[in-house]
Order: C-alpha cells, then sequence, then structure tokens
C-alpha cells in the first residue's frame, strides 16, 4: 500500500493534528508566491497561506538566502546567552509594535507564547482568573485549549480542572450563533460592554487576570468588534486593574493592513502574543511582546520559564528578513488589495446560503446559514454526516484553489498570501463562488 494511501487509513506514519487529515490528503512538495504544487505535479492557488502562515508566500529568496547565511554563521546559541539576529529582531519587533510594548520573550509557537503570557499574567497580578471568548482559537497545549471557546478543543480538557480553571467565557460579535441581538454596531458596542462590565464586577475585579482576545477572530471565524468597542475594554481593563492580551498569532505582521491588528483598533495592549508571520513560516518562531513593567518584573523575579528553542537565531534570521520584506512592500500590498478582496468576498453575500461575511485586511471568514430560518445549514459536529461546507472546500480544491475550513466547518476561510495579485483575487474567490453555487443551488 502506498504510504500516503496507508497515512490516510491510519495504518502508518504522521499523526494528523486536530484528529484528521483532509479526506484525500494532498501532498504538497513545492511552493511558489502565491502557488504550491504536489507531487502528481498539481498546481494551487493557496489561499489559505498554510494556516495563516505564509504571508511572504513560497520561496521567498530574502527569507531563505538570510537563513542559510545564518546557519553558515552559528545555528543554535541558548536562550541564556546574547545573539546578534535575535537582538535585532527584538529591537525591530518593539519598533512595529504599539510603543508601550518594549520586551520581548521569545517562544515557539503561538500556544506556548499564550502559555507564557498567561503565566506572566497571574504572576504579576496575583489573580488567577482569564477571561476569553466563545468561538475563539489560542492553542493546542493544555492551557491554551483551556481558554480556547471552540468546544472541540476546549471540552477535551475542561474536565483536567487544575490546568484549566478559572477560565470565564465572553461572546463573539456575530456569526449565526450570536448572543447579541443588536439593530445597530454601536449597540452591539454598547451591549457588548455593558456585559464585560457586568462579568468584571460579579466575577470580582482582584481575582480577574487578563482578558484574553484575538483582535480579529482567527480559525474561528474573522469576527471584527462593532466600532469603539476595542477602546471600551481597554477603558475596562485599565479600570478595574487587567491585563490585556492580545492574541495576534494571525493577525500579527500585515495580516490586517496594520503591522499588528491591535493598530487597526487604536489600541495598546498590554501584551501581544504572536507567531506564524513573524518567519512567514520560515521556521518555527513565536513570542510576547509586553509592557516594561511586566519586562522588569519578568527580569527581576526571574519566573523560570523558557524553552531550549526559543529564539532560535536561524528562526530570527528568517524573521529579520521576513519583516523587511513586509517593510519593503508587502504590508503595502494587503493595504492597496484589501478593498479589492473585501468587495468580491463581501458580494458572496448574494447567495442566500451565506449568512455572514466578515473579516479585515487578507483575512475573511463566508458563514453559511439556511436562507429560510437562518439557522446554520447542519450541525457540523454531526459524525459522518454530510456537511456541504467540506462539499465547498473540495470543489474549490478541484478547481485549483486551496481555501480553508473554519472551526466550526460552518465557515470558509480566506487568507491569501501578501504576495497575490488582483487576478489571483479574482481566480480565488471565483472558484470558491462557483462551488457554492454547485453545491447549494
Ligand atoms: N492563537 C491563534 C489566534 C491561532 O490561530 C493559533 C494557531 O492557529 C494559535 C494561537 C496557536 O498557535 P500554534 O499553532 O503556533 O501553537
Amino acid at each position: 500500500m502506498a504510504q500516503r494511501e496507508q497515512i490516510r487509513t491510519g495504518e502508518r506514519g504522521v499523526l494528523a493534528h486536530f484528529g484528521h487529515m483532509d479526506e484525500e490528503p494532498m501532498t504538497i512538495t513545492e511552493g511558489d508566491g502565491a502557488y504550491v504544487r504536489t507531487d502528481d505535479d498539481e498546481e494551487y492557488l493557496d489561499f489559505t497561506s498554510q494556516l495563516y502562515c505564509v504571508n511572504a508566500g513560497h520561496s521567498n529568496d530574502a527569507i531563505t538566502d538570510a537563513m542559510a547565511e545564518q546557519l553558515d554563521r552559528i545555528q543554535y546559541v541558548s536562550s541564556a546567552k546574547d545573539n546578534d539576529a535575535r537582538s535585532q529582531l527584538a529591537d525591530t519587533l518593539t519598533e512595529v509594535a504599539p510603543q508601550p510594548l518594549t520586551d520581548v520573550f521569545f517562544s515557539i509557537s503561538g500556544s506556548e507564547s499564550n502559555e507564557a503570557a498567561i503565566q506572566i499574567a497571574r504572576e504579576f497580578q496575583d489573580a488567577s482568573t482569564v477571561l476569553t471568548r466563545w468561538r475563539s482559537y489560542h492553542g493546542g497545549t493544555y492551557a491554551t485549549a483551556g481558554i480556547t471557546g471552540d468546544p472541540a478543543i476546549r471540552l477535551p480538557v475542561e474536565s483536567h480542572a487544575a490546568t484549566t480553571g478559572n477560565v470565564k467565557f465572553l461572546p463573539p460579535f456575530g456569526g449565526a450563533d450570536a448572543a447579541f441581538d443588536a439593530d445597530s454596531p454601536e449597540e452591539l458596542t454598547e451591549r457588548s460592554l455593558a456585559h464585560l462590565e457586568y462579568v468584571i464586577r460579579n466575577q470580582g475585579p482582584d481575582s480577574i487576570a487578563a482578558l484574553v482576545t484575538e483582535i480579529v477572530g482567527g480559525s474561528s471565524g474573522a469576527f471584527t468588534a462593532p466600532p469603539g468597542y476595542f477602546e471600551g475594554v481597554r477603558e475596562l481593563c485599565d479600570e478595574y486593574d487587567i491585563l490585556l492580551i492580545a492574541d495576534e498569532v494571525i493577525t500579527g505582521f500585515g495580516r490586517c493592513g496594520e503591522w499588528f491588528g491591535s493598530q487597526t483598533e487604536g489600541i495598546e495592549p498590554d501584551m501581544i502574543t504572536f507567531a506564524k508571520g513573524v518567519t512567514s513560516a520560515y521556521a518555527p518562531l513565536a513570542g510576547v511582546l509586553m509592557r516594561s513593567e511586566l519586562g522588569t518584573a519578568l527580569r527581576e523575579d526571574a519566573m523560570d520559564i523558557g524553552q531550549t528553542f526559543a529564539g532560535n537565531p536561524v528562526a530570527c534570521a528568517a524573521g529579520n528578513a521576513a519583516l523587511e520584506e513586509y517593510d519593503d512592500h508587502l504590508i503595502d500590498n494587503v493595504r492597496e488589495l484589501s478593498p479589492a478582496l473585501e468587495e468580491r468576498v463581501r458580494s458572496l453575500a448574494d447567495h442566500d446560503v451565506v449568512c455572514d461575511v466578515r473579516g479585515r485586511g487578507f483575512h475573511w471568514a463566508v458563514e453559511f446559514a439556511d436562507p429560510e430560518t437562518g439557522e446554520l445549514v447542519f450541525d457540523p459536529r454531526v459524525e459522518d454526516g454530510y456537511n456541504p461546507v467540506a462539499d465547498v472546500l473540495t470543489r474549490t480544491r478541484e478547481k485549483g484553489v486551496l481555501v480553508g475550513g473554519g472551526r466550526p466547518l460552518i465557515q470558509i476561510m480566506l487568507s491569501p498570501p501578501f504576495c497575490v495579485d488582483e487576478d489571483d483575487i479574482e481566480t480565488g474567490v471565483a472558484a470558491l463562488e462557483e462551488s457554492i453555487e454547485e453545491v447549494f443551488e
């Protein structure tokens, strides 16, 4: 049996994350810009950026050359020592991030960054409760699964209370299962903030260490907050002495048209967690940007946290080169082409089965509901049931375009690399639109 078939049937090989591989897993062997190629020589326009990571596109010479050059000099330096590539990256990160964030703690993955941020917040605040949001995703490790709103991720660890205790959830801003039925964005802001203040007061402000939030929802559905919401959150966090942690694992590094999503909302979080786009996924690297008070506390209290591979020099060299590419032209490309992408994706809302289109910059979700009732088209948790959204994904792929499945799979995610052009945008969205028509109409 071919290895690929054995992997698919689960007999041997790579264990898939999140419990499953695609039904017909493709073997991607090469990439170039916004395109990937498979072992059977098929080419696909990659509108997923491979899990929202490869912002600079595949096979970017500036990044691979910088990595090769670093490998020639030295491949690894312990995180207890200094390293020039690592310091350079920290300098640039603190320049492009919202200004009060002066210190960087490097880690390896987004999950570990969120783990560190929660641990630092709990230690610094001497409080344990973390506020987070339903329909969010913050990671696949124990504690981060516990602050993830997606039940498929959270429920299996929820009974392990020692790792996930003291977490309270806030509602998302929209989608078919929106909690607040507001008549206007302003009313939604008002109601969401009133609800947050109610939770804070009743939970007891002194017991709350931090509020963790994506700025634009990630794989759980590209939710954008109504105008003024995040400013209000910042004010409430100041008033009640709660640390505001922005999980920018997806929204960092230009995906929303600014270096960080927080800047698109005009807010200054106390910590920003980042990963994916920092190296454009040329090497695993992540971290936590934080205010100087927190950095100082970490230095002085010497909280013993860290990981062997955190801030690896080759990964940092990739990060330095990726950040130059973003600065040089890639974030400009996102700004320039976002209106065209937004208009084209929003046009999908003309289809009756599409109940919501939302997002910002180069990160969009298209959610499906029954046109008559507005209810979800199906229950995505029913095992082995036919899922029309999965069918749309497959058909779009058969047309040569990769789009992503959101969690839960009632939505489709579009997050192209920043190197696409207007023709790519049309090709990508048109393939999705045709597939929606085939499946639903
Ligand atoms: N936070 C968000 C918003 C994410 O989208 C992800 C991963 O998709 C993570 C955290 C976890 O990052 P990682 O998979 O690198 O651990």
